[in-house]
Protein backbone atom coordinates (compact mmCIF):
# COMPACT_ATOMS: atom_id res chain seq x y z
CA UNK A 1 0.00 0.00 0.00
CA UNK A 2 1.04 3.35 -1.04
CA UNK A 3 1.85 5.54 2.08
CA UNK A 4 -1.44 7.79 1.00
CA UNK A 5 -3.89 4.98 0.91
CA UNK A 6 -2.10 3.56 4.48
CA UNK A 7 -2.34 6.82 6.20
CA UNK A 8 -6.08 6.71 4.52
CA UNK A 9 -7.37 3.77 5.31
CA UNK A 10 -5.31 1.89 7.81
CA UNK A 11 -6.46 2.06 11.46
CA UNK A 12 -3.33 3.50 13.46
CA UNK A 13 -4.58 0.23 15.63
CA UNK A 14 -3.48 -2.22 12.61
CA UNK A 15 -0.33 -0.65 12.69
CA UNK A 16 1.06 -1.73 16.15
CA UNK A 17 1.35 -4.89 15.19
CA UNK A 18 2.26 -7.75 12.75
CA UNK A 19 0.64 -11.21 11.61
CA UNK A 20 1.02 -13.77 13.73
CA UNK A 21 4.86 -15.38 13.55
CA UNK A 22 3.53 -18.72 14.82
CA UNK A 23 0.89 -18.96 11.92
CA UNK A 24 3.44 -18.15 9.23
CA UNK A 25 5.68 -20.84 10.53
CA UNK A 26 3.14 -23.12 9.43
CA UNK A 27 2.75 -21.59 6.09
CA UNK A 28 6.68 -21.54 5.82
CA UNK A 29 6.28 -25.29 6.45
CA UNK A 30 3.82 -26.57 4.30
CA UNK A 31 5.86 -24.62 1.32
CA UNK A 32 8.96 -25.97 2.25
CA UNK A 33 7.66 -29.79 3.44
CA UNK A 34 8.82 -29.10 7.01
CA UNK A 35 8.22 -31.07 9.49
CA UNK A 36 5.75 -28.58 11.77
CA UNK A 37 6.80 -28.49 15.15
CA UNK A 38 5.62 -24.65 14.97
CA UNK A 39 2.18 -24.07 16.00
CA UNK A 40 0.60 -26.03 18.68
CA UNK A 41 -1.88 -28.10 16.73
CA UNK A 42 -2.24 -31.86 17.26
CA UNK A 43 -1.36 -34.06 13.99
CA UNK A 44 -3.30 -36.74 15.44
CA UNK A 45 -6.70 -37.60 15.14
CA UNK A 46 -9.84 -35.98 17.54
CA UNK A 47 -10.99 -38.85 19.79
CA UNK A 48 -13.66 -40.99 17.92
CA UNK A 49 -16.30 -40.53 20.28
CA UNK A 50 -16.03 -36.31 19.83
CA UNK A 51 -15.95 -36.71 16.10
CA UNK A 52 -19.00 -38.98 16.46
CA UNK A 53 -20.88 -36.68 18.81
CA UNK A 54 -20.16 -33.76 16.51
CA UNK A 55 -21.63 -35.75 13.30
CA UNK A 56 -24.56 -36.58 15.21
CA UNK A 57 -24.99 -33.41 16.40
CA UNK A 58 -25.10 -31.88 12.36
CA UNK A 59 -27.50 -35.00 11.44
CA UNK A 60 -30.17 -34.01 14.70
CA UNK A 61 -30.24 -30.64 13.38
CA UNK A 62 -28.21 -28.26 15.85
CA UNK A 63 -27.11 -26.08 12.72
CA UNK A 64 -28.71 -22.44 13.70
CA UNK A 65 -27.25 -20.51 16.25
CA UNK A 66 -27.22 -21.40 19.64
CA UNK A 67 -28.21 -18.57 22.59
CA UNK A 68 -25.51 -16.27 21.90
CA UNK A 69 -23.39 -16.44 25.20
CA UNK A 70 -23.36 -20.69 24.69
CA UNK A 71 -25.94 -23.46 24.76
CA UNK A 72 -27.39 -23.90 27.76
CA UNK A 73 -26.51 -27.74 27.87
CA UNK A 74 -22.66 -27.12 27.32
CA UNK A 75 -22.50 -23.83 29.70
CA UNK A 76 -24.26 -26.21 32.27
CA UNK A 77 -21.61 -29.14 31.39
CA UNK A 78 -18.76 -26.36 31.63
CA UNK A 79 -20.16 -25.24 35.35
CA UNK A 80 -20.40 -29.25 36.15
CA UNK A 81 -16.74 -29.86 34.89
CA UNK A 82 -15.40 -26.91 37.12
CA UNK A 83 -17.60 -28.05 40.19
CA UNK A 84 -15.91 -32.16 39.33
CA UNK A 85 -12.09 -30.86 39.50
CA UNK A 86 -11.86 -27.81 41.32
CA UNK A 87 -15.02 -27.66 43.80
CA UNK A 88 -15.99 -24.33 42.06
CA UNK A 89 -19.59 -23.45 42.13
CA UNK A 90 -20.26 -21.45 38.78
CA UNK A 91 -23.83 -20.12 37.78
CA UNK A 92 -24.43 -20.96 34.41
CA UNK A 93 -26.81 -18.27 33.72
CA UNK A 94 -24.49 -15.77 34.85
CA UNK A 95 -20.75 -16.43 35.25
CA UNK A 96 -20.00 -18.04 31.76
CA UNK A 97 -20.06 -17.20 28.28
CA UNK A 98 -18.89 -19.84 25.28
CA UNK A 99 -16.90 -17.63 22.65
CA UNK A 100 -15.02 -18.42 19.52
CA UNK A 101 -12.07 -20.41 21.40
CA UNK A 102 -9.72 -18.84 23.76
CA UNK A 103 -8.52 -16.59 21.33
CA UNK A 104 -11.85 -14.95 21.04
CA UNK A 105 -12.23 -15.48 24.82
CA UNK A 106 -8.95 -13.20 25.72
CA UNK A 107 -10.12 -10.32 22.65
CA UNK A 108 -13.68 -10.28 24.11
CA UNK A 109 -12.52 -9.88 27.99
CA UNK A 110 -10.19 -7.15 27.23
CA UNK A 111 -12.64 -4.92 24.94
CA UNK A 112 -15.08 -5.32 27.95
CA UNK A 113 -13.22 -4.03 30.51
CA UNK A 114 -9.69 -2.14 29.45
CA UNK A 115 -9.68 2.29 28.13
CA UNK A 116 -7.04 2.94 25.70
CA UNK A 117 -5.20 4.42 29.06
CA UNK A 118 -5.59 1.69 31.04
CA UNK A 119 -2.32 0.02 31.94
CA UNK A 120 -1.94 -4.42 31.18
CA UNK A 121 0.35 -6.34 32.75
CA UNK A 122 2.05 -9.50 31.26
CA UNK A 123 4.90 -11.72 31.91
CA UNK A 124 8.02 -12.09 29.28
CA UNK A 125 8.25 -14.40 27.22
CA UNK A 126 4.24 -14.56 26.50
CA UNK A 127 2.44 -16.25 24.16
CA UNK A 128 2.47 -13.79 21.41
CA UNK A 129 -1.67 -13.19 20.81
CA UNK A 130 -1.60 -11.10 24.01
CA UNK A 131 0.58 -8.66 22.26
CA UNK A 132 -1.92 -7.61 19.50
CA UNK A 133 -4.73 -8.16 22.21
CA UNK A 134 -3.44 -5.53 24.16
CA UNK A 135 -2.32 -3.21 21.48
CA UNK A 136 -6.10 -2.83 20.27
CA UNK A 137 -7.60 -2.02 23.63
CA UNK A 138 -5.13 -0.11 24.99
CA UNK A 139 -2.00 1.89 24.30
CA UNK A 140 0.17 0.90 27.63
CA UNK A 141 1.99 -2.40 28.23
CA UNK A 142 4.02 -3.53 31.32
CA UNK A 143 6.47 -6.61 31.17
CA UNK A 144 7.40 -8.63 34.12
CA UNK A 145 10.25 -10.96 32.99
CA UNK A 146 10.21 -14.68 33.08
CA UNK A 147 13.87 -15.90 34.12
CA UNK A 148 15.20 -18.99 32.76
CA UNK A 149 15.73 -21.54 33.54
CA UNK A 150 12.65 -21.88 35.74
CA UNK A 151 11.21 -19.10 34.76
CA UNK A 152 10.46 -17.54 38.10
CA UNK A 153 9.82 -13.73 38.02
CA UNK A 154 11.15 -11.01 40.88
CA UNK A 155 8.61 -10.23 42.95
CA UNK A 156 10.08 -6.62 43.13
CA UNK A 157 9.86 -6.55 38.97
CA UNK A 158 6.00 -7.98 39.77
CA UNK A 159 5.31 -4.96 41.86
CA UNK A 160 6.84 -2.19 40.56
CA UNK A 161 4.76 -3.35 36.97
CA UNK A 162 1.41 -2.25 39.25
CA UNK A 163 0.66 1.51 39.33
CA UNK A 164 -2.64 3.69 39.93
CA UNK A 165 -3.06 2.86 36.18
CA UNK A 166 -3.27 -0.81 35.86
CA UNK A 167 -6.41 -2.59 34.92
CA UNK A 168 -5.43 -6.11 34.08
CA UNK A 169 -2.58 -8.56 34.55
CA UNK A 170 -2.75 -11.28 31.60
CA UNK A 171 -1.40 -14.33 33.21
CA UNK A 172 -1.30 -18.02 31.29
CA UNK A 173 -0.32 -21.23 33.47
CA UNK A 174 0.38 -23.44 32.14
CA UNK A 175 2.56 -21.22 30.37
CA UNK A 176 3.18 -20.86 26.63
CA UNK A 177 5.73 -20.99 25.42
CA UNK A 178 7.97 -21.95 28.52
CA UNK A 179 5.92 -25.01 30.13
CA UNK A 180 6.16 -22.93 33.33
CA UNK A 181 3.17 -23.48 36.13
CA UNK A 182 2.59 -21.58 38.42
CA UNK A 183 3.13 -22.33 41.82
CA UNK A 184 0.49 -21.42 44.66
CA UNK A 185 2.87 -18.99 46.21
CA UNK A 186 3.51 -17.02 43.23
CA UNK A 187 -0.27 -17.21 42.57
CA UNK A 188 -0.80 -15.70 45.76
CA UNK A 189 1.70 -12.76 45.03
CA UNK A 190 -0.22 -11.90 41.82
CA UNK A 191 -3.42 -12.27 43.32
CA UNK A 192 -2.35 -10.10 46.70
CA UNK A 193 -1.22 -6.93 44.19
CA UNK A 194 -4.62 -7.54 42.05
CA UNK A 195 -6.53 -6.72 45.28
CA UNK A 196 -3.88 -3.99 46.47
CA UNK A 197 -3.92 -1.96 43.60
CA UNK A 198 -7.84 -3.20 42.41
CA UNK A 199 -7.29 -4.55 38.92
CA UNK A 200 -8.31 -7.75 37.03
CA UNK A 201 -6.23 -10.58 36.32
CA UNK A 202 -7.46 -12.25 33.07
CA UNK A 203 -5.84 -15.84 33.12
CA UNK A 204 -5.52 -18.08 30.47
CA UNK A 205 -5.98 -22.21 31.36
CA UNK A 206 -6.22 -23.85 28.39
CA UNK A 207 -3.10 -26.33 29.02
CA UNK A 208 -4.94 -27.07 32.84
CA UNK A 209 -4.78 -30.67 31.96
CA UNK A 210 -1.51 -31.21 30.78
CA UNK A 211 0.98 -31.25 33.86
CA UNK A 212 4.22 -33.37 34.22
CA UNK A 213 6.48 -34.35 36.81
CA UNK A 214 3.57 -34.13 39.96
CA UNK A 215 2.81 -30.21 38.85
CA UNK A 216 -0.44 -28.92 40.00
CA UNK A 217 -2.20 -26.52 37.90
CA UNK A 218 -4.62 -24.15 40.83
CA UNK A 219 -6.97 -21.60 38.84
CA UNK A 220 -6.03 -18.10 40.63
CA UNK A 221 -10.10 -17.84 40.68
CA UNK A 222 -9.84 -20.40 43.87
CA UNK A 223 -7.83 -17.82 45.77
CA UNK A 224 -8.92 -16.11 48.40
CA UNK A 225 -10.63 -12.35 47.37
CA UNK A 226 -10.11 -13.62 43.26
CA UNK A 227 -13.83 -14.41 42.83
CA UNK A 228 -14.82 -11.20 42.08
CA UNK A 229 -11.53 -10.10 39.90
CA UNK A 230 -10.60 -12.88 37.51
CA UNK A 231 -11.96 -13.90 33.83
CA UNK A 232 -10.67 -17.48 33.32
CA UNK A 233 -10.28 -17.94 29.76
CA UNK A 234 -10.48 -21.62 28.71
CA UNK A 235 -11.15 -23.70 25.63
CA UNK A 236 -11.94 -27.19 24.41
CA UNK A 237 -8.97 -27.11 21.55
CA UNK A 238 -5.70 -28.59 23.80
CA UNK A 239 -7.58 -30.38 25.97
CA UNK A 240 -9.86 -32.67 23.82
CA UNK A 241 -7.47 -31.98 20.48
CA UNK A 242 -9.88 -30.05 18.48
CA UNK A 243 -7.84 -26.89 17.98
CA UNK A 244 -9.96 -26.31 14.73
CA UNK A 245 -13.35 -26.10 16.33
CA UNK A 246 -13.25 -22.72 17.94
CA UNK A 247 -15.24 -23.30 20.90
CA UNK A 248 -14.14 -21.43 24.20
CA UNK A 249 -15.60 -20.26 27.18
CA UNK A 250 -14.78 -17.37 29.53
CA UNK A 251 -16.13 -17.47 33.25
CA UNK A 252 -16.39 -14.01 34.91
CA UNK A 253 -18.54 -12.89 37.78
CA UNK A 254 -22.05 -11.84 36.65
CA UNK A 255 -21.80 -7.92 36.33
CA UNK A 256 -18.42 -8.62 34.23
CA UNK A 257 -20.38 -11.80 32.24
CA UNK A 258 -22.92 -9.16 30.88
CA UNK A 259 -19.64 -6.71 29.69
CA UNK A 260 -18.17 -9.38 27.33
CA UNK A 261 -21.79 -11.71 26.21
CA UNK A 262 -22.26 -7.86 24.82
CA UNK A 263 -18.81 -7.52 23.03
CA UNK A 264 -18.94 -11.51 21.97
CA UNK A 265 -22.40 -11.00 20.97
CA UNK A 266 -21.25 -8.49 17.83
CA UNK A 267 -18.16 -9.83 17.22
CA UNK A 268 -19.22 -13.24 16.41
CA UNK A 269 -22.62 -13.90 18.11
CA UNK A 270 -21.59 -17.61 18.99
CA UNK A 271 -19.35 -20.49 18.49
CA UNK A 272 -20.51 -23.63 16.54
CA UNK A 273 -23.57 -24.80 17.52
CA UNK A 274 -23.08 -28.28 16.60
CA UNK A 275 -19.63 -28.80 18.11
CA UNK A 276 -21.29 -26.90 21.48
CA UNK A 277 -23.59 -29.73 21.84
CA UNK A 278 -20.61 -32.55 21.07
CA UNK A 279 -18.72 -30.64 23.34
CA UNK A 280 -21.29 -31.17 26.15
CA UNK A 281 -19.71 -34.89 25.46
CA UNK A 282 -16.62 -33.69 26.41
CA UNK A 283 -16.16 -31.60 29.55
CA UNK A 284 -18.22 -34.90 30.64
CA UNK A 285 -15.37 -37.49 29.80
CA UNK A 286 -13.97 -40.06 32.72
CA UNK A 287 -11.11 -38.76 34.79
CA UNK A 288 -9.29 -41.78 32.89
CA UNK A 289 -9.28 -39.64 29.71
CA UNK A 290 -7.75 -36.88 31.52
CA UNK A 291 -5.00 -38.96 33.29
CA UNK A 292 -3.95 -40.47 29.80
CA UNK A 293 -3.77 -37.79 27.86
CA UNK A 294 -1.24 -36.06 30.27
CA UNK A 295 0.47 -39.56 29.89
CA UNK A 296 0.85 -39.43 26.64
CA UNK A 297 2.04 -36.15 26.24
CA UNK A 298 4.82 -37.02 28.62
CA UNK A 299 5.87 -39.57 26.87
CA UNK A 300 5.72 -36.75 23.88
CA UNK A 301 7.90 -34.80 25.96
CA UNK A 302 10.22 -36.81 26.84
CA UNK A 303 11.10 -38.32 23.49
CA UNK A 304 11.30 -34.48 21.92
CA UNK A 305 13.59 -33.57 25.08
CA UNK A 306 15.78 -36.56 23.72
CA UNK A 307 15.65 -35.99 20.13
CA UNK A 308 16.45 -31.93 20.68
CA UNK A 309 19.46 -32.64 23.01
CA UNK A 310 20.94 -35.57 20.59
CA UNK A 311 20.83 -32.46 18.39
CA UNK A 312 23.08 -30.21 20.59
CA UNK A 313 19.64 -28.04 21.53
CA UNK A 314 19.94 -26.63 24.90
CA UNK A 315 16.59 -27.46 25.83
CA UNK A 316 14.41 -25.86 29.19
CA UNK A 317 12.15 -28.83 30.81
CA UNK A 318 8.59 -27.55 30.67
CA UNK A 319 6.23 -28.82 33.61
CA UNK A 320 3.22 -28.36 31.71
CA UNK A 321 1.61 -27.48 28.57
CA UNK A 322 3.26 -29.21 25.12
CA UNK A 323 6.09 -26.57 23.98
CA UNK A 324 9.68 -27.29 24.81
CA UNK A 325 11.96 -23.86 24.60
CA UNK A 326 15.56 -24.04 24.03
CA UNK A 327 18.40 -21.95 23.89
CA UNK A 328 20.27 -22.32 20.47
CA UNK A 329 23.34 -19.90 21.48
CA UNK A 330 25.93 -22.82 20.95
CA UNK A 331 24.95 -23.03 17.33
CA UNK A 332 26.37 -19.59 16.94
CA UNK A 333 22.98 -18.00 16.50
CA UNK A 334 22.15 -13.86 17.02
CA UNK A 335 19.39 -13.96 15.44
CA UNK A 336 16.77 -16.42 15.62
CA UNK A 337 14.71 -15.67 12.61
CA UNK A 338 17.40 -16.57 10.42
CA UNK A 339 17.92 -19.27 12.53
CA UNK A 340 14.84 -20.80 12.22
CA UNK A 341 14.49 -19.75 8.22
CA UNK A 342 17.68 -22.15 7.75
CA UNK A 343 15.94 -24.80 10.09
CA UNK A 344 12.95 -24.82 7.75
CA UNK A 345 14.39 -24.92 4.30
CA UNK A 346 17.71 -26.91 4.85
CA UNK A 347 16.76 -29.00 8.11
CA UNK A 348 13.38 -29.79 7.05
CA UNK A 349 12.05 -28.70 10.86
CA UNK A 350 9.77 -25.70 11.57
CA UNK A 351 9.64 -24.26 14.75
CA UNK A 352 8.92 -20.76 16.36
CA UNK A 353 11.63 -18.23 16.64
CA UNK A 354 12.17 -17.13 20.35
CA UNK A 355 11.48 -13.61 19.88
CA UNK A 356 8.13 -13.44 18.72
CA UNK A 357 6.92 -14.10 22.60
CA UNK A 358 8.87 -10.94 23.76
CA UNK A 359 8.17 -7.26 23.33
CA UNK A 360 11.36 -6.06 23.66
CA UNK A 361 13.68 -5.86 20.61
CA UNK A 362 16.87 -7.82 20.57
CA UNK A 363 14.73 -9.95 23.27
CA UNK A 364 14.66 -13.94 22.58
CA UNK A 365 16.83 -13.86 19.74
CA UNK A 366 18.79 -17.07 20.80
CA UNK A 367 15.39 -19.24 22.00
CA UNK A 368 13.42 -21.24 19.89
CA UNK A 369 10.54 -23.22 20.38
CA UNK A 370 9.61 -26.85 19.54
CA UNK A 371 5.79 -28.35 19.74
CA UNK A 372 5.14 -31.79 20.66
CA UNK A 373 1.85 -32.14 20.37
CA UNK A 374 2.45 -34.70 17.76
CA UNK A 375 3.01 -38.10 16.91
CA UNK A 376 5.27 -40.25 18.12
CA UNK A 377 6.70 -40.94 14.37
CA UNK A 378 6.53 -36.88 13.79
CA UNK A 379 8.94 -36.35 16.86
CA UNK A 380 11.11 -39.12 15.16
CA UNK A 381 11.40 -37.95 11.90
CA UNK A 382 12.38 -34.13 13.15
CA UNK A 383 14.68 -35.78 15.38
CA UNK A 384 16.29 -37.75 12.89
CA UNK A 385 16.38 -34.54 10.51
CA UNK A 386 17.97 -32.24 13.85
CA UNK A 387 20.34 -34.22 14.38
CA UNK A 388 22.11 -34.43 10.96
CA UNK A 389 22.32 -30.28 12.23
CA UNK A 390 24.90 -31.88 14.54
CA UNK A 391 26.71 -34.58 12.72
CA UNK A 392 28.12 -31.83 10.35
CA UNK A 393 25.63 -31.86 7.07
CA UNK A 394 24.20 -28.75 8.04
CA UNK A 395 27.25 -27.34 9.83
CA UNK A 396 26.41 -23.93 12.34
CA UNK A 397 29.38 -21.93 10.44
CA UNK A 398 26.92 -22.34 7.06
CA UNK A 399 24.25 -20.74 9.06
CA UNK A 400 23.39 -17.42 7.03
CA UNK A 401 24.47 -14.63 8.60
CA UNK A 402 22.40 -11.02 8.76
N1 LIG B 1 -1.50 -21.93 20.81
C1 LIG B 1 -0.85 -22.49 19.65
C2 LIG B 1 0.60 -22.08 19.62
O1 LIG B 1 1.05 -21.36 20.46
C3 LIG B 1 -1.55 -22.15 18.40
C4 LIG B 1 -1.56 -20.71 18.09
C5 LIG B 1 -2.54 -20.34 17.08
O2 LIG B 1 -2.19 -20.26 15.94
N2 LIG B 1 -3.78 -20.14 17.41
O3 LIG B 1 1.30 -22.51 18.75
Amino acid sequence: MSDERNNRFRAARVSRFTESVIREMTRLAIRHKAVNLAQGFPDFPAPDVLKEAAARAVAEDYNQYAITWGSKPLRDAIAAKYLRFYSLELDPEREITVVCGSTEGMIASLLATTNPDDEIVMFEPFYENYGPDADLCSDRRRYVSLSPPNWEFDPAELRAAFGPRTKAIILNSPHNPTGKVFHLHELEQIAALCQEFNTLCITDEIYEHILYDGAVHIPILTLPGMRERTILVNSMSKTYSVTGWRVGWVLAPPDLTASIRKVHDFLTVGAAAPLQQAGVLALSMPDEYYSSLAANYLQRRDLLLDHLTAAGLSCFRPAGAYYVMCDVASFGVSDDLVFICHLIEKVGVAAVPGSSFFASSGAGAQLVRFCFCNKCETLDQAGRLLRRMRSGDLHAAELPTS
